[in-house]
């Protein structure tokens, strides 16, 4: 039970760090993966912009350099001095000075056209004369139409591959276009950049000439292919169809929506710069994050459930020790005043006729009642060996099982049986046993509790309450009302047959005893009369005095008439004596005597009234035959 709660707190506890760590988590991850979108976007916009700019940066700077060439007063010179046939040194002279801009600018190429000629002169030392219709010489001829000082425009060289072309008019002194001046130079050192993109911000870079695009790109951009995680070939030429002239940016779908692509036209190099930024590194710092928060918070759930555990076992040993502590004190208190209440408390499974719980059998076995297992017959032992014998009967009809269970039925719940026991005793106790009944319905039995208590002290003070209350304090014999119910409850008891004798005695001129003798010679008169007359009867005849010197005595079962009168005369015997006292300073004594009247039951009268009536008619004549005499009223 005390497991159980533990680990109901332990698993509480768990949920509360799991539910907490989580909710964290997803806080921290819905906050993340914003920032990380955006700094992912920030990233690949930031990294397209800034190659942008160094392209038109490179551009801007080549032009700049073809205009400065293009007013080369030298150049000028040269086409001002070139003739129709072409002389070797002439030629050689051209090639050193395109040679040497080359150099100087680190070109990849450097021309000049003549428009009187329409002569091409190149850096290497060819030349050739342009011709209009050839598409090849078309950028010479749109340069010379439009009004813009300089063209710009790419192509592939025979001998360089992929280049651009800055041209620019040259015009004599009078503005006059006398020719064009042109460089070409390669973006390789554009392309050298990507690589570093790549190892910086782990980021896909592609500069990709929208031109090439159907030809065997794939080869040649392998290498920068190798940085994309998801981009391919064929989604690079629909991403630079969507691009047409403008840029675009979007995140990838599907199992690649984590990257972040940014497509975007460069016109001046008419080359598509493609970014592919992915959240992949990021991902991984973030997931990193994540197994060390794990490790951490449960380590720090582990620390907090041993020191729990640790806690709540040691405050739980505590609390149990006093609660232990206190219940004992408890119940060594409440046992021992149970132990003064009561003697003996036992269990018995009425139902099953058998004693219950090892605590009954012990305690039976410690009275020498050893068939405990048998309810019956422990009663009949305990009744046979510890009940006072006119009480055992009683004993055993209130304590017998069938009893029992029908004052169960009966909806009795409590009985209470008094008799003498002496099982702790050398003589016997008056013992109170209380009985308990109730039902067990795990074994839908009805069982019994017992508890017995030795009531020996209070029947003793219970008796002498009686005494007191029903006995005339100068003779010792019942008073007047004790007398009338003894006597009731004797003619009550009587059975067929028998004859009982009332008898009323009372003191001849008792009135002048007192006067004679004074009041304390008197009350001895009375004392000495009443013991007089107790001796004469037995016990169970009930004897009493109802009057200052009157008295009333039940006879009970008489043999016969003649006995009866043999009876009375000795007791008018008994009741004559002589009394001595002083008298006017003479000695004096007196007789004492008494008149009787006698009533039998049940002739003369069944009951106390009718008795009375006639014994004290019987008396009132005898006291009129002079007294010191009996009547028997003769109904
Ligand atoms: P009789 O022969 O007709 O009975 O005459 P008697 O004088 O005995 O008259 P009665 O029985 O009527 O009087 C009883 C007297 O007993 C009256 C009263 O003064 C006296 N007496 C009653 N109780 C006590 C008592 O407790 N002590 C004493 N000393 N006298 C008592
Ligand atoms: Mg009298």
């Amino acid at each position: 039970m005390k497991n159980k709660l533990l680990l109901r707190t332990n698993i509480l506890l768990c949920t509360i760090l799991i539910v907490g760590f989580v909710s964290s988590s997803i806080i921290i991850y819905q906050y993340n993966i914003d920032a990380f979108r955006k700094d992912t976007e920030q990233i690949a916009n930031l990294t397209s912009e800034s190659i942008y700019y160094q392209g038109k940066s490179y551009f801007a700077e080549y032009i700049s350099v073809s205009k400065a060439m293009a007013n080369n007063s030298m150049l000028k010179r040269f086409l001002e001095e070139e003739t129709e046939n072409l002389d070797v040194n002439f030629l050689k002279q051209i090639q050193n000075h395109l040679n040497a801009y080359k150099k100087q600018y680190n070109y990849a190429s450097a021309y000049l056209v003549s428009t009187d000629t329409d002569r091409y002169y190149h850096f290497s030392g060819r030349y050739r004369t342009l011709t209009r219709g050839d598409p090849d010489n078309a950028w010479y001829y749109t340069l010379l139409g439009s009004k813009e000082e300089y063209s710009f425009d790419s192509g592939k060289d025979k001998y360089e591959g992929e280049m651009y072309f800055v041209d620019c008019k040259i015009r004599d002194n009078s503005g006059k276009v006398m020719g064009v001046i042109g460089v070409g130079f390669k973006i390789d050192h554009l392309h050298e950049l990507m690589p570093n993109y790549h190892e910086e911000y782990d980021l896909g870079v592609l500069l990709i000439s929208g031109k090439s695009i159907d030809e065997s790109y794939d080869k040649e951009y392998a290498e920068s292919f190798r940085n994309f995680k998801y981009l391919n070939v064929s989604m690079i030429k629909s991403i630079i169809e969507e691009t047409g002239e403008g840029s675009k940016s979007f995140w990838g779908s599907g199992q690649q929506r984590n990257g972040f692509v940014v497509a975007r036209y460069i016109p001046d190099l008419k080359y598509y710069l493609i970014i592919e930024n992915d959240m992949a590194k990021l991902w991984e710092s973030f997931y990193r994050q994540l197994i060390i928060g794990i490790s951490v918070t449960s380590l720090i759930a582990l620390a907090i459930l041993v020191i729990f555990n640790k806690v709540i076992l040691s405050y739980n040993e505590r609390l149990l020790k006093v609660v232990v502590s206190q219940e004992m004190e408890y119940h060594n208190l409440l046992h021992g005043t149970i132990k003064k209440l009561y003697m003996a408390i036992y269990e018995f499974d009425i139902t099953n006729n058998r004693a219950f719980g090892e605590g009954t059998r012990r305690d039976l076995e410690l009275l020498g009642i050893n068939n405990s297992f048998n309810y019956q017959e422990a009663i009949k032992s305990i009744a046979e060996k510890y009940v006072k014998k006119e009480f055992r009967k009683d004993f055993l009809t209130a304590t017998s099982q069938k009893s029992l269970l029908n004052a169960y039925d009966k909806g009795i719940r409590e009985i209470s049986h008094v008799c003498m026991m002496n099982t702790h005793w050398e003589d016997y106790h008056w013992v109170r046993i209380q009985v308990q009944l109730f039902y067990y319905s795990s074994d839908k039995s009805v069982h019994m509790i017992v508890f017995s208590q030795d009531i020996n002290d209070e029947k003793k003070r219970e008796s002498r309450l009686l005494n007191m209350a029903e006995t005339d304090p100068l003779t010792g014999l019942y008073n007047k009302s004790a007398t009338r119910e003894h006597i009731c409850s004797a003619l009550e008891q009587t059975e067929k047959g028998d004859v009982c004798a009332f008898v009323i005695t009372d003191i001849d001129y008792f009135k002048s005893v007192n006067d004679t003798f004074g009041h304390a010679t008197g009350d001895r008169v009375i004392k000495d009369f009443a013991d007089r007359l107790k001796k004469q009867f037995r016990n169970m005849d009930i004897c009493g005095r109802v009057g200052g010197d009157e008295f009333i005595v039940l006879i009970r079962d008489i043999s016969g008439n003649d006995w009866l009168v043999d009876k009375i005369k000795k007791l008018s015997d008994s009741l004559r004596w002589e009394i001595s006292g002083t008298e006017h300073e003479s000695n004096t004594t007196r007789t004492i005597s008494a008149s009787i009247g006698v009533a039998r039951y049940p002739q003369d009268g069944k009951d106390f009234d009718t008795l009375y009536k006639n014994a004290d008619a019987a008396l009132y004549k005898a006291k009129g035959n002079g007294r010191n005499g009996f009547i028997i009223h003769d109904s």
